[in-house]
């Protein structure tokens, strides 16, 4: 047992945290060492998966492998600086994150393995690195179109995962998505201007998230879909990309990475 990797799990009060604690507990593939949770919260103190939910990241981190880190984007960029002193790999699954966090996160990444993705789940990633593959083969006179569907509290659109894949197809067809993209079609609009990639977002009940990226040729479409049905996925793909970080090389990373795409 002792030689599986030992994880700490920041934010463990958090919706993701408490799924990450319970993801790594089952996985049989690494070991919780940690539970961390911000100075005041009152889980301090409390015992979950074994261990006591603390407020002092550095004793946890020096225990650990690696850390699994879905907080806020303050906190991660303190735990990186931390994370990188106990020379642990620190898997960040936080959004929001701004230019002046990512730069002290590139700091911390000169002595310990960063992985951080915006969307962690295995498939999201996958269907990035397909996207990115079938828009680099195929030339403009395929219609590049991403509809993406979400439960009825979602308040933006189109979601950050349907533009990560916007940024995918247009790095795949050499183009800056800001010069391409079409959202929000409504009214008399015009024909379709080539080599735009469009979108379209639906909104309704409790979907969790679907992406489809449809590539519309003459007398023939592609479709590539990705349907998720529970959050756990980001969860296993954070543990996945924790036990990648045993063996890679002080560096930034990305999902991609940790998935050879
Ligand atoms: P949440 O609000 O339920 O949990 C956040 C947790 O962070 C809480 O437990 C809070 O106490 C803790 N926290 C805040 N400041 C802290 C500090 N200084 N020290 C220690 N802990 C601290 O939020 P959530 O839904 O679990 O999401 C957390 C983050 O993960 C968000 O940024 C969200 O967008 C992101 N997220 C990313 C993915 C992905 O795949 N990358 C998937 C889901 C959510």
């Amino acid at each position: 047992m002792s030689e599986l990797p030992g994880i700490v799990v920041t934010g463990a009060s958090g919706r993701m945290g408490q799924m990450l604690i319970k993801t790594v507990q089952e996985s049989g593939k690494a070991r919780l060492v940690g539970a961390v949770d911000r100075p005041g919260s009152d889980w301090i103190g409390r015992e979950i998966g074994g261990v006591t939910v603390t407020d002092d990241p550095l004793e946890a981190f020096a225990k650990a492998q690696a850390v699994i880190d879905f907080t806020t984007p303050d906190a991660t960029v303190k735990f990186a600086a931390l994370a990188a002193q106990a020379r642990c790999t620190h898997v960040i699954g936080t959004t929001g994150l701004e230019e002046a966090h990512l730069q002290k996160i590139a700091a911390a990444a000169r002595h310990a393995v960063i992985v951080r993705a915006g969307n962690m789940s295995l498939g999201v990633n996958l269907l990035l690195g397909l996207t990115r593959k079938v828009a680099e083969a195929l030339d403009a006179d395929w219609d590049i179109e991403i509809v993406e569907a979400h439960h009825r509290h979602k308040v933006d659109a189109p979601s950050g995962t349907a533009l990560m894949l916007g940024e995918a197809a247009a790095a795949g067809r050499g183009v800056a998505l800001k010069d391409v993209r079409d959202s929000g079609r409504d009214g008399i609009t015009g024909a379709r201007t080539r080599g735009d990639i469009g979108f379209s977002a639906i909104r309704g009940g409790d979907v969790v998230g679907e992406h489809d990226v449809i590539f519309a040729g003459e007398g023939e479409r592609i479709v590539i879909r990705h349907l998720a049905t529970d959050r756990t996925i980001f969860a296993r793909g954070a543990l996945k990309a924790a036990i990648w970080g045993q063996t890679a090389k002080p560096g930034e990373y990305d999902m991609l990475d940790v998935l050879g795409l």
